[in-house]
């Protein structure tokens, strides 16, 4: 049983529906569980494929689920986070625009890491997102989190810690901490910034994994 209080939940996390991870949707539950986690956001790349599976058995197992998805734009990622379906990717404004028709809380994940991922830079002062992640525990420089985090404070914006987890090793690494029992809840105190965050890096080999991950599903499918 969860503490009704305080949930930490991880509102970055890959499944198998992403190319470059391991973790199956249906230990989901059960990893969570085993990493003290009351909750996460599923954000496979591009596909919300995973998020009706994931959704029930989180839900059986009295843990908290948030559907979103992380979407591949031309200028970089875009985590979509409490929607329904995959946002339109052709252009970022109209990514933006459509999680916010949808309910959904934009967030620039690892806004400044530019060197192994897809990241938006400073090109993030030209949109209006709703949040970025300050915290990746995937984040290679370091000091990208440290610019993050000023550019979070200064823009006013919602500032998340999260895993970016594609093994279940990962999972949890980073979390956000909050009052809250429902998915609606962990909205409500998003929007409001009432939550605590925490992180911790992930070893530079979880990065090898992935892409080693991502070059055997590409040869064997
Ligand atoms: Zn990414
Ligand atoms: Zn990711």
């Amino acid at each position: 049983m969860r503490n009704p209080l305080r949930v930490k939940i991880d509102l970055h996390v890959h499944s198998f529906y992403s190319l470059d991870s391991s973790i199956p949707v249906k230990r989901l539950a059960k990893l969570i569980k085993l990493k003290n986690l009351d909750g996460i956001a599923l954000t496979d790349h591009d596909t919300m494929r995973g998020v009706p599976q994931a959704k029930e058995l989180l839900e059986k197992a009295h843990l908290i689920f948030i559907p979103g998805v992380e979407i591949s734009t031309p200028l970089g990622h875009v985590v979509g986070l409490f929607i329904s379906e995959v946002p339109p990717q052709k252009t970022l404004p109209d990514a933006l625009d459509n999680i916010k028709s949808q309910g959904g809380i934009s967030i620039a994940p690892h806004p400044f890491d530019t060197s192994l991922r897809k990241s938006l830079g400073k090109k993030i002062f030209n949109f209006k997102f709703d949040g970025m992640e300050i915290f990746s525990s995937r984040c290679i420089l370091r000091k990208s989190d440290l610019l993050a985090k000023q550019v979070c404070k200064d823009l006013d914006l919602i500032g998340i810690a999260t895993s970016d987890a594609h093994s279940w090793t990962e999972l949890g690494n980073s979390y956000v901490e909050m009052d809250a029992q429902t998915s609606d809840e962990v909205l409500l105190c998003l929007r409001r910034k009432k939550f605590l965050i925490y992180g911790s890096y992930s070893p530079l080999r979880v990065h090898l994994r992935s892409h080693f991950s991502k070059f055997l599903r590409l040869v064997k499918f």
